[in-house]
């Protein structure tokens, strides 16, 4: 029996991050990945959809470079030698990640963990023990349980591909839809994104949701839309989507199901720790990120709550700085979390939906200024697409409680507004910041 002050299944974004900052304490720390050091942003998620989209982007500045005087044009790209480079750059980031557990003391653990009781774990024949655990072991991508969805890949299966599909579906409304819908039409692909209702991002403000779909559309991508699938089908022309009104949607070369993930909890033996998920399958925490057993913790996608990977790292730091650190209050505010949508054009946003705020202060208490424009850049550009800008702010003193932005920058905007939402700026504070000029993100500042 090996014995640890601290155990953390799962060594991805949290995982690592609470491991790293427990260790940095001088806790006794060992981490258990199953597969790749860094989890699902490394290697399936957030930097190699990242390397994709910087491709997509410079494909769509070549489409525009004429407009600026440039005669060249887009064709040409290979899609597997960046591919062969992006796989690269992400080994080297796992052995990076190796080193940094090593320089900090970590024990790494290779194998797929399991609960024996609520303070020993066993990775095959071995036994650790710990008196306190942390789960951070993810998620991953939801099929649908229909006829034939082995046919289609998922997130995961987007990154193993060796060659551009000609013919795309991407079925789901969510970020994983719209970023992909957008990288594989950016490229050149034929795209249908294929939504079962007739709206897309909708945990978002409304604006952003129909801003990207129209500039999707304007784009080439086919938007069908209250399409739910019921059925794939592999024929002689492709693969065929049927939907339950009775549409044949393809012929398609692939089918993307991004449909939401789902926790990993299913060999972890959680019954023998007492360990509680909610309905949807995720762990439920308090504010402290304990489960529903004392020295048991879940940080991250497997608790289901606001799946991005700063928040992984945010929580697991917060929760290590609490059990070895001496900050006895230290845990993660949930609220006011920026995040970007990588699309085509990037959406940024932070805080509250005009929807949201209303609900919440009364239609009275809400006033919501907002901006609709061609950016400087598109002027010379074919294509026209326009960026949309929200801000929402609350009773008399028109505190700011939601700021929503499509377009170019946006992804880059958003993270000094998100620093004023979350102290609290008011739209006094917005209109007395001197103006950037010539940018986007001045409209930010000079909305009446
Ligand atoms: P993970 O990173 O998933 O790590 C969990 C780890 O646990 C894995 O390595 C797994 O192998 C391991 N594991 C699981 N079970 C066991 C077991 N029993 N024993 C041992 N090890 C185990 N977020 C952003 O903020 N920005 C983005 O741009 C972004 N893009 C994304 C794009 C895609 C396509 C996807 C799928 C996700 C994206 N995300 C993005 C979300 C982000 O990747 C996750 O929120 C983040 O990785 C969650 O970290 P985690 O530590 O909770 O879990
Ligand atoms: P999302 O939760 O964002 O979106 C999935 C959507 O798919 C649902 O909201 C639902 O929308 C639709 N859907 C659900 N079931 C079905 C079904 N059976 N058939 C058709 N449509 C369905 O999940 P994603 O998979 O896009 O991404 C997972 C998570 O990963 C995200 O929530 C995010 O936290 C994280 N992520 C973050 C990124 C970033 O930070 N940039 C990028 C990628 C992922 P509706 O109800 O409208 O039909």
């Amino acid at each position: 029996m090996s014995e640890f002050d601290l155990i953390v299944i799962g060594g991805g974004s949290g995982g690592l991050a609470a491991g790293q900052r427990a260790a940095e304490y001088g806790a006794r720390v060992a981490v258990v990945e199953s597969h790749r050091l860094g989890g699902t942003c490394v290697n399936v998620g957030c930097v190699p959809k990242k390397v994709m989209w910087y491709a997509a982007d410079l494909a769509e500045g070549l489409r525009d470079a004429p407009g600026y005087g440039f005669g060249v044009s887009a064709g040409g790209h290979d899609w597997s030698q960046l591919k062969e480079k992006r796989d690269a750059y992400i080994l080297r980031l796992n052995g990076i990640y190796e080193t940094n557990l090593a320089k900090r003391g970590v024990t790494l653990v290779r194998g797929r963990a399991r609960f024996l009781d609520r303070r020993t774990v066993a990775v095959g024949d071995a036994r650790l023990t710990a008196a306190h655990i942390v789960i951070a072991t993810g998620g991953q991508p939801v099929v649908p349980g229909i006829a034939g969805s082995e046919f289609g890949i998922t997130s995961d299966g987007f990154f193993e591909l060796t060659e551009q599909p000609r013919r795309v579906a991407v079925v789901g409304s969510g970020y994983i839809a719209v970023e992909l819908a957008g990288i594989f039409a950016a490229l050149g692909s034929e795209v249908s994104l294929v939504l079962r209702t007739g709206a897309a991002l909708k945990q978002f403000d409304a604006m952003l949701g129909e801003s990207m779909l129209k500039i999707l559309g304007e784009e080439g991508v086919r938007i069908d839309t209250h399409a739910v699938p019921e059925k794939l089908a592999r024929t002689a022309q492709g693969l065929r989507l049927g939907v339950r009104d009775g549409r044949q949607l393809g012929p398609f070369d692939r089918v993307l199901w991004a449909i939401g993930r789902a926790s990993a909890v299913s060999d972890l033996c959680l019954t023998r720790a007492g360990v509680e998920c909610d309905a949807d399958g995720f762990i439920a925490t308090d504010k402290y990120q304990v489960t529903s057993t004392a020295g048991v913790y879940a940080i991250g996608d497997v608790t289901g709550r606001a799946q991005l990977t700063p928040v992984a790292i945010a929580a697991g730091r917060r929760l290590s700085d609490r059990l070895f650190g001496g900050k006895a209050d230290r845990h993660l505010d949930y609220h006011n979390i920026p995040t970007v949508v990588f699309g085509h054009p990037p959406i940024g946003t932070v805080g509250l939906t005009e929807r949201t705020a209303r609900e919440d202060y009364g239609d009275g208490n809400v006033t919501v200024f907002k901006s609709s424009f061609l950016p400087m850049y598109h002027q010379f550009t074919s294509r026209k697409p326009r960026c949309d800008m929200k801000l929402v702010t609350v009773g008399p003193e028109q505190r700011v409680v939601g700021v929503h932005v499509i377009g170019p920058g946006a992804d880059e905007m958003m993270q000094g507004f998100a620093v004023a939402v979350r102290m609290g700026a008011t739209k006094a504070d917005f209109d007395d910041t001197v103006a950037i000029h010539p940018t986007a993100a001045e409209e930010l500042v000079t909305m009446r």
